[in-house]
């Protein structure tokens, strides 16, 4: 983990494209699902297939949420819980013998690149087929998962809270945010909102 944060800490701003692109990945499975079954997409809010930002400053928390598929329990371990996964030593090798760091997402680690600018990540998932769970993290890559009895239901998909670093206040601004969704949006069929609370 920490050879994947010092070799990327230049090219930071990365962490939104691989947030932006996993939620897009989210929203493409269950518009696929929804052509056979229209039943999965529920009703009211949740058959919107939208992205939405939002910026708190007084807590320093940048959250990413989409209306995808979610991930069940299951899944949060599977695919987020372990550092052990495939790509990772693929993608250290590449770095060391001189790779294009920029391609993290093409080695199924993008997720990884979170702990570029959070030192606590929170996720809170919610599938058609389990309950509502949060998995946190801190960056040491130890995380814990628990049924969430505490936020407010999400009704189906995914938001991510990015606790930020001192370091990585930046993101944090309005202006850099919206230069960065412009600049990692071009390809994205969804819409995407950007909330930002009043200073
Ligand atoms: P990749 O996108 O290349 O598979 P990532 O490290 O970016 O690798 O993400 C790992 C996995 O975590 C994804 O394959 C997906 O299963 C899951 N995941 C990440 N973000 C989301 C999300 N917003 N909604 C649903 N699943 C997600
Ligand atoms: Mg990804």
């Amino acid at each position: 983990m920490d050879i994947i944060i010092n070799s990327l800490y230049s090219n930071k701003d990365i962490f939104l494209r691989e947030l932006i692109s996993n939620a897009s990945d989210a929203l493409d499975k269950i518009r696929f699902l929804s052509l056979t079954d229209k039943e999965v997409l529920g009703e009211g809010d949740n058959t919107k297939l939208d992205i939405l930002m939002k910026l708190d400053k007084e807590k320093k928390i940048l959250s990413i949420r989409d209306r995808g598929i979610g991930m069940t329990k299951e899944d949060l371990i599977k695919n987020l819980g372990t550092i052990a996964k495939s790509g990772t030593s693929a993608f250290v090798e590449k770095m060391q013998t001189g790779g294009d760091l920029n391609l993290i997402g093409q080695f199924g680690v993008g997720f990884y690149s979170v702990y570029l600018v959070a030192d606590y990540v929170e996720v809170i998932s919610k599938h058609n087929d389990d309950k509502q769970y949060v998995w946190e993290s801190k960056a040491d890559g130890s995380f814990a998962i628990s049924e969430d009895t505490w936020n407010e239901p999400l009704g189906r998909g995914t938001e991510i809270r990015l606790h930020l670093r001192d370091e990585a206040k930046e993101y944090l601004e309005e202006d850099k945010l919206k230069e960065l969704v412009k600049k990692y949006s071009e390809f994205i069929n969804f819409p995407i909102y950007l909330w930002a609370s009043k200073e």
